[in-house]
């Protein structure tokens, strides 16, 4: 369930993400918000929301 701040996007306040992993290469970074957990993908693109799996693929070794 996404807290109302994720529902409506990526978005402030950012204190409210936490970085768990990065993809220096892309660059890509990978944060999960402390509210509700949703896992979002930040890069140079519109932010995306991730599945737990989908963020695994991504970031091979990441802890969530
Ligand atoms: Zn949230």
């Amino acid at each position: 369930m996404l807290c109302t701040d994720c529902q409506s996007g990526y978005h402030a306040p950012y204190d409210r993400f936490e970085r768990l992993a990065a993809n220096p290469e892309v660059p890509s970074y990978l944060m999960r918000c402390k509210q509700c957990g949703a896992l979002w993908n930040e890069s140079s693109g519109a932010p995306e929301l991730l599945t737990r799996t989908h963020a695994r693929w991504l970031y091979p070794g990441v802890r969530i």
